[in-house]
């Protein structure tokens, strides 16, 4: 065996489990968390206050598992309610926050904790999703899971809007206003989707790798 492996590991671990809406995200998280409780590890579970569906202080599946989680507004009210003895820290809906979730999460691993964060990859255009792709390249593993698509019953990778009048990103526990699709039966918005990526990745040069 080698002697590295008997060395206490301080560096945690950061695992993205993330997909389109109606395919088993915050499922997957929650038999992850469920996991770690059997193995005695301390989990805190986080979310996002803006998302209200359900029940206030639980993270809830479609299928109706749930878990408690703590509300929280911004992501820097994860490390002022962290308890010392925590070993994983899970956040669902991450999609939610802003970039500065992205620190944090660092900040978390280098303290020797497992994070886990669900949350949709694509927003109704296809569009990368807040910090997600940015999480999902510094996370040592990522799932993305898929759901069925509502027309063919294929695998599905996108969450489609059925009204797309209202231009938020996202209607908050408006559920029924989505579905999951298949590529064949999506719709393109390839203009935003080349907007969005301009403005997230400036060109890359000779001197970023
Ligand atoms: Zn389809």
């Amino acid at each position: 065996m080698s002697p590295f492996a008997l060395a206490p590991s301080l560096y945690g671990h950061i695992e993205v489990v993330c997909g389109p809406m109606f395919s088993g995200k915050t499922e997957e998280l929650i038999r992850r968390v469920k996991r770690a409780q059997i193995a005695r590890q301390r989990v805190q579970i986080f979310k996002p206050m803006i998302d209200n569906r359900y029940h206030d202080e639980n993270v809830v599946s479609h299928s109706a598992q749930s878990i408690e989680a703590q509300p929280i507004e911004c992501s820097s009210d994860i490390l002022e309610h962290l308890y010392d003895s925590t070993r994983v820290v899970a956040i669902d809906e991450v999609q939610f926050f802003n970039e500065d979730i992205i620190p944090i999460v660092k900040k978390l691993v280098r303290r020797g904790i497992r994070v886990i964060l669900a949350g949709l990859d694509q927003d109704y255009r296809g569009v990368p999703f807040g910090p997600i792709p940015h999480l999902m390249a510094v996370a040592d593993r990522v799932d993305k899971v898929q759901a069925i698509c509502t027309v063919c019953g294929a695998p599905a990778t996108k969450t489609f809007r059925k009204n797309v009048e209202d231009d938020a990103q996202v209607l908050v526990g408006e559920t029924d206003l989505y579905e999951a699709r298949c590529g064949n039966h999506f719709e393109y918005h390839e203009e935003e989707e080349l907007i969005s990526y301009r403005k997230a990745a400036p060109e890359p040069t000779e001197t970023s790798i």
